[in-house]
């Protein structure tokens, strides 16, 4: 709720903050038990920033997280401690989250280790039964990190998060450094384990087109800012918010009876330590008019489940069409 994470810039002799870079700016959102909530942006939109704050693993700068009613923020070390072993991350580079020098078994076996008073027999067995769990050889569990393939290695670090039996999993670009072909096999066994262990995802990534068979809604971030919610199938069949629209043109035509036109954004992302004024997309927006740049929009509902926080939305007599 309003969550915000800003950076300060600290310039000159005295180290004095000259102003903030506002990596995530009053973001609201819900994300319901048991789905998969998709969230996409550029890079540099903040949603990494925003995945790590709701994890509480960077402090938030104002806002709230509430995790089953509980304010994540407010919470003590012991508290905290406790909260840690029902929300995890899956991170984007799976070598570089995996300490090389550790045996696989010990890396799955770690968090059981830290939260849980298991036997070292207790722990082999419930590694084994993890390995199993997401598809790798148990008898392959005495090896180092490096003698697994990229996607092997995202299956280690999925085993790691899985080992404590969370209710919640942030996978921040999980999938964005591997090929096509293993990215559909990891999605595909994030959404078998989510079926059978009841898990919650918040599931990051910089493509729409990643999201679009894991996530049951999709939310769009641009410069620090939510600017589109919607249900996965209805945010690609209709995009409400010209950038959801610029993002999804970006996408290979899925037929060629369904033609849809490439909309080149003008310029490059604005720097988030000085945002334009009023909407932070009215200068590449092509739809953009002169409220824009004086008003900020808010993220509203404008049809049932479906907010968009734009002046001029997308919606029936609205199309990008007409206007270029
Ligand atoms: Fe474009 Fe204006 Fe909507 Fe912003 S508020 S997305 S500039 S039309
Ligand atoms: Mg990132």
């Amino acid at each position: 709720k309003h969550l915000k994470k800003y950076f300060p810039i600290k310039a000159g002799l005295f180290n004095r903050v000259v102003g903030n870079v506002k990596a995530v700016d009053d973001v609201s959102i819900s994300i319901r038990k048991g789905e998969t909530f998709g969230l996409v942006g550029e890079s540099g939109c903040g949603k990494s920033t925003f995945g790590r704050v709701v994890l509480k693993l960077q402090s938030a700068t104002e806002g709230e997280v509430l995790f089953n009613g509980q304010d994540v923020h407010s919470l003590n070390n012991s508290e905290l401690r406790k909260l840690r072993e029902e929300m995890q991350i899956i991170f984007q580079d799976p070598f570089g989250s995996l300490n090389p020098r550790f045996l696989v078994k010990d890396i799955i076996g770690e968090p059981l280790r830290v939260h849980r008073h298991m036997s070292a027999k207790e722990i082999d067995d419930r590694v084994v039964e993890l390995m199993q769990l997401v598809g790798l050889d148990p008898t392959r569990r005495n090896r180092y990190p490096h003698e697994f393939s990229g996607g092997q290695r995202q299956r280690i670090g999925i085993a790691r998060a899985i080992a404590l039996n969370p209710q919640f999993i942030v996978a921040d670009e999980a999938v964005s450094a591997l090929d096509v072909s293993v990215q559909s096999q990891v999605i595909n066994l994030l959404m078998k384990l989510q079926k059978e262990l009841g898990l919650t995802f918040l599931f990051i990534a910089h493509g729409l087109n990643v999201v679009r068979h894991i996530s049951d809604r999709v939310g769009v971030m641009y410069l620090g800012k939510m600017v589109e919610v919607a249900e996965t199938e209805e945010l690609f069949a209709h995009p409400l918010h010209p950038y959801t629209a610029a993002l999804l043109s970006a996408i290979p035509k899925p037929s060629p009876t369904r033609k849809r036109e490439r909309i080149v954004l003008k310029g490059d992302v604005p720097s988030p330590a000085n945002p334009p004024s009023g909407c932070r997309f009215h200068t590449r927006c092509p739809l953009a008019q002169e409220k824009c740049s004086q008003v900020e929009p808010l993220l509203e509902e404008v049809l049932p489940g479906r907010q968009v926080a734009c002046h001029f939305p997308l919606l029936e007599g609205n199309e990008l069409k007409n206007l270029q």
